[in-house]
């Protein structure tokens, strides 16, 4: 069984791999402790992390520390190896905001051991999605607001003009490392503000006027 998402006027596609960019944002960077990077820090989500429309976010039992990071998130429609920029700007169908929830007590132990984010970025439920919007040119992401609040109080909030790669460059980049195909999505970043998230948090997420998620955080089972 394949994983789709869909997006009204464009269709499904199948979600063949999640690419997701670290430290997109300079006051995010700084917030953690990393220096400025000169390259996208790339790292995957397992397509099985996504849950696209869910109102119900499930902490996972293996981590005490889940944290929300509100990103912009793209959808590739044209297969884009070693693509420049334009290439890139042409090869987005939509855009939905999304969460790249991430398990942090197991991310800074495996910091530490030099060990990889595949867990702690990967589990099911990771990557929580609102509904994908066309989008007719990449221009109109160049300089969105995109928020965060729990329980009606902002704790993320940035504009993705403050993005330290574009999201065309950002695809520019990843296509350099890695063929993006139709139907993969790009988290390209969070700006700073991130925390944690504890039982019956409703966590709201917009991205401009464009994007919304709402959903409600539930206890590990
Ligand atoms: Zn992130």
């Amino acid at each position: 069984m394949s994983i789709t998402t869909h997006c009204e006027g464009k269709g499904e596609l199948p979600v063949g791999k999640i690419v997701a960019v670290g430290r997109n944002y300079a006051d995010h960077a700084a917030e953690m402790g990393a220096p400025r990077p000169t390259e996208p820090l790339l790292f995957l989500k397992p397509s099985t992390a996504l849950l696209q429309g869910a109102t119900v976010l499930r902490l996972p039992r293996f981590s005490k520390e889940i944290h929300h990071e509100v990103e912009l998130v793209v959808r590739v429609s044209k297969r884009l190896s070693e693509a420049n920029v334009h290439e890139s700007s042409l090869a987005i169908d939509s855009v939905a905001v999304g969460l790249d929830l991430t398990a942090r007590d197991l991310q800074a132990e495996a910091k530490k051991k030099g060990e990889p984010w595949a867990v702690s970025k990967g589990f099911d439920g990771a990557a929580p999605l609102s509904q994908l919007v066309p989008v007719r040119s990449a221009d109109v992401l160049s300089d969105l607001e995109i928020e965060l609040s729990i329980n009606g109080l902002r704790r993320q909030f940035g504009r993705t003009s403050a993005m330290l790669w574009s999201v065309p460059e950002l695809l520019s980049e990843i296509s350099h490392r890695f063929t993006l195909l139709p139907g993969d999505l790009v988290f390209t970043g969070t700006p700073a503000g991130v925390g944690p998230l504890h039982p019956g948090d409703v966590v709201s997420a917009r991205l401009g006027s464009l994007c919304q998620l709402k959903a409600t955080v539930a206890a590990a089972k």
